[in-house]
This record gives C-alpha cells, structure tokens and sequence, in this order.
C-alpha cells in the first residue's frame, strides 16, 4: 500500500455547493510540469450536486495536494457559454475568460481517414480546442453535438456513407467522457482519431463506450492481475471465447501476464510494449477491445485516475 501512496496522492475537498466531502485521487508525476508554472494545479471535478443535478467544480489545488480554492463552473442556458462562478477563494485569481486555445494533434502514423476526416473537439472547461486532423481533413459530412453539461462541443467531418444517428451516438458518448475526465492527457487524443476512424461505422454498445473511456484513461489507468486470474483463464479460455484463435489467445496471455502484480505500468506502456508483437493494422483499437473484454470479465482490475463520493 505503501508503494501506492508514491504514485498517487489522495486530495480530500469539501463541495460548497452540495457540502458532499469528495475524493480525488491524482497521479503527481502526471502534473509536476504544472505545479512549477502556476503554483497550483487546476482540476475539474463533474458530480452529482445540488438538487442532484450534474455540476462542475474547478479545483485550484497547491504543492501540499491542498485544494486552495474552488470555482463552481455554471451552465445558465442550453445556449449560454458556461460562467465561471468563484464561490470560495483564498486569494487565489479566478481564470480569467481567455481566449480559447487551439491545438493541432496529428493522429498515429495508422490512422486512415476511411471514415473520419477530422475531428474539433472544443473543451469549454480547459479553454482548449483540439483538432485531430491529418492534411487536408475536409470530410463530405458535418455533425455537431453538444455534452450533456454544454461543456465540450464535438465536431467531425466524416464520409458520406456514414449514418449521422449512430455518429452522433458516438459523439455524444465521447462529448459526456470528455466531460467527466478528471485529467485530460493531450497525446491520448492521437489515438482518439485512429479508433473513432475505425469504429464509427457500428452503433456504439456498452462495450465500445467502455473501450473509448478506457482509452480516453489509458495513460493513467493502471491494469492488474493474479496468478489465479490467469489460471482462471487458461481453464476457461474455450467456453468464455470459443472464437479466439490462436495468436489472438497469445496475445490475451501477454497482456494478462504483463499485468501480473503489476504497480506501475498504464495501459498505455503495455501497448507500447505490444504492439511490436501485434500484426493487426488497426493495432490499437484492437488492443483496446481486448483490454476492455479483460477487463468486462474480471481477469483485469484497473486502478485509475477517479473522483468518488465519500460516503457518510
Ligand atoms: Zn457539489
């Protein structure tokens, strides 16, 4: 246990708004860089708030993990930009509404563009755009879609062939992620395009929104498993995945074997480790499906990055 109080440590709030006392769990090495420029490390926490509707607090919190100050963050209209209300402060400088910055990300050397041209997604918490983009990016079809708290707005241009309701299903899926991320890594977002390129052809089920959230966490979620998982495993590999052919069972061997005891690797360096193993094109949608099938049955626990209400 000790091991794990060095790579995370627990920040502890209490809301103002809804007076719930909130945990939050936060990697440091993730956001040393941070801490040196500002003197405080900005988070936003989504919960389940007064009257039970969903809020957003942004977290000011120092070098001692203390949260200095927080900022309810407040949706007044569906056509309103959020506002951003200081509710407690100890003279730290609210954000000031600044302009929204805009970032190019190129996505990984697999991406194919078959379905998805380009993608904009505009993170109205962070004061960021992101654009995931390869060239030209200029698809045949524009959709948009809103978060359901109004603070991400999501737009793709897509291929004509594709059907608009399941792409918004995606996106509203993405946009709600996006919302309720407590870290948002920046370099996860190249991986975004190359999945959603391969994925938005298909209706989203729980699985693959299962996939897009382990992906939007695979930087900081770290998988773990035992020597009885994996025995579990090889005894009911046939019943459990009768479809599994051999170098797909390898491969799920690796991954639960790499995830035996581990500590301190994310889902992200395994595939890093893997994907040199792995023969599939689109590799890392492929490597995300079966983390989250490992991870749906029970041979993987993962331990991430997450807010939880305290109770009592
Ligand atoms: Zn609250």
């Amino acid at each position: 246990m000790s091991f794990k109080s060095d790579i995370r440590q627990k920040v502890e709030y209490q809301c103002n708004k809804c007076g719930k006392l909130r945990i939050l769990f936060i990697a440091p090495v993730l956001q040393s860089g941070k801490v040196e420029t500002h003197g405080y490390i900005e988070y936003c926490d989504v919960h389940f708030c007064e009257k039970n509707e969903l809020n957003a607090i942004k977290l000011f919190v120092d070098h001692n993990y203390d949260v200095r100050s927080q900022v309810a963050v407040e949706t007044k209209s569906k056509s309103d930009e959020p506002a951003f209300t200081e509710l407690a402060g100890l003279g730290i400088p609210i954000p000031e509404k600044t302009e929204f910055i805009t970032q190019t990300i190129v996505p990984t050397r697999d991406f194919g563009g078959y379905n998805l041209k380009k993608i904009e997604i505009k993170d109205k918490l962070r004061q960021r755009t992101y654009v995931i983009m390869e060239d030209e990016g200029e698809g045949e079809k524009e959709i948009i879609v809103d978060s359901p708290l109004k603070f991400v707005e999501i737009k793709v241009q897509v291929s004509a062939d594709l059907k608009i309701d399941i792409v918004k299903e995606w996106l509203v899926g993405l946009s709600n992620i996006v919302e309720s991320l407590v870290y948002l890594d920046e370099n996860l977002l190249s991986y975004l395009g190359t999945y959603l390129d391969y994925m938005l052809i298909n209706i989203p089920r729980e699985k693959e929104l299962l996939e897009l959230t382990l992906l939007l966490h695979s930087s900081v979620a770290i998988p773990h498993s035992t020597k009885q998982h994996i025995e579990i495993f090889e005894e009911h590999v046939n019943e459990l995945f009768p479809d599994l052919n051999v170098v797909s069972y390898r491969l799920y061997k690796s991954i639960l074997k790499a995830c035996l005891e581990n500590e301190q690797k994310t889902i992200l360096n395994f595939y890093e480790e893997l994907k040199k193993k792995m023969t599939q094109i689109q590799a890392f949608p492929y490597y995300i499906s079966i983390i989250s099938t490992l991870v749906s049955f029970g041979f993987i626990n993962l331990e991430k990055l997450e807010f939880y209400t305290a109770v009592g």
